[in-house]
């Protein structure tokens, strides 16, 4: 029968786990603090910034909201980073994305300190991934190591495949699961035989941005089937880039959307701010 992998528990696990540890570093003296940028109002990222809040206050993590107007400059919001970085009491900052078009996303993301960035996008952290050094991780992949391993699924010499080589998910997933001894193909949008890529794995992460472009003839039968993507559908229900119903009847394993992979995010986030007060007492 299909595994089928419930991110909701997992990152329930996960969350209630950080939660004594932060009760732990309370009792110490030690409060964690994230601060939270929104530039402008996106609904979809008021709900996402909405989240993390929420989040933040289940676990016990101080979070400070900075809700700045649309029309906030570049150099505004790089001075805000600096003050940020410069204060004791903040472990970690995140800037909530996409940011306005007048503003270089590039340029914001690297003025935040290394040891406060922990979304892990600044390229000291991911350089760090790379050569195998400590620093924070994307939160996506390394919420999918979590669900691999938190479900008993076996990454050390497995044909691994991730389709999808965006700087947040793709390549972090797979360098992730390079560190985890899996044998990693990356594939994107000019691999040349994706079916015959893809039908190689015995783990396939697809983080593609396509609805239910992965069918089961993409999957080798008994594969693990890891679904990164999210949209909605025409009926306005959400879907991810794996076509669900056909593919859970190949595989031996899947995330289902929602409820899969998309939870995790949140909750490795957490871990990454819980990570920052503990790298600060080493
Ligand atoms: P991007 O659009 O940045 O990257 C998509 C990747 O897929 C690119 O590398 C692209 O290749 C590749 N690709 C596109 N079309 C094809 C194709 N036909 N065949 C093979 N490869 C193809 O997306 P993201 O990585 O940011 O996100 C991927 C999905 O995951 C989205 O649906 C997004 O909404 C979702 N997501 C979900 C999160 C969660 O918390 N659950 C978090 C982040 C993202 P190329 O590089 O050649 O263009």
């Amino acid at each position: 029968m299909t595994q089928i992998i419930d991110g909701k528990a997992i990152s329930a696990q996960i969350k209630e786990e950080l939660k004594e540890k932060v009760a732990g570093w309370k009792e110490q003296g030690v409060e964690i603090t994230l601060a939270v940028i929104q530039v402008g109002e996106d609904p979809a990222s008021s709900v996402y910034v909405r989240n993390k809040k929420n989040a933040c206050a289940y676990i016990g993590i101080r979070s400070l909201a900075y809700e700045l107007p649309e029309a906030t400059t570049e150099e505004e919001l790089i001075s805000l980073i600096g003050e940020l970085n410069g204060r004791e009491d903040v472990n970690g900052i995140l800037v909530q994305l996409p940011l306005p078009e007048h503003i270089g996303e590039e340029k914001v993301l690297n003025a935040i300190a290394p040891e406060k960035d922990v979304d892990g996008f600044h390229p000291q952290n991911v350089g760090a991934l790379c050569i195998g050094k400590p620093g924070f991780v994307s939160c996506t992949p390394a919420g999918i190591i979590q669900l691999l391993k938190r479900s008993g699924i076996e990454i050390a010499g497995k044909e691994c495949v991730v389709v999808g080589r965006s700087n947040i998910v793709g390549k972090p997933m797979a360098l992730l699961l390079l560190r985890e001894n899996g044998t990693v193909t990356v594939a994107h949008s000019k691999t040349a035989d994706l079916k015959a890529v893809t039908g190689r794995a015995d783990i396939l992460i697809v983080a593609v941005g396509k609805p239910r472009m992965i069918t089961a003839e993409y999957v080798k039968e008994g594969a693990v089937v890891i679904d990164v993507g999210i949209h909605r559908n025409e009926q306005n229900k959400l879907c991810g880039d794996v076509d669900y119903e056909s593919v859970a009847e190949k595989c031996s394993a899947i995330t289902p959307v929602p409820g899969g992979v998309g939870p995790m995010t949140i909750a490795m986030l957490m871990n990454n701010c819980v990570e920052s007060a503990a790298m600060r007492q080493m």
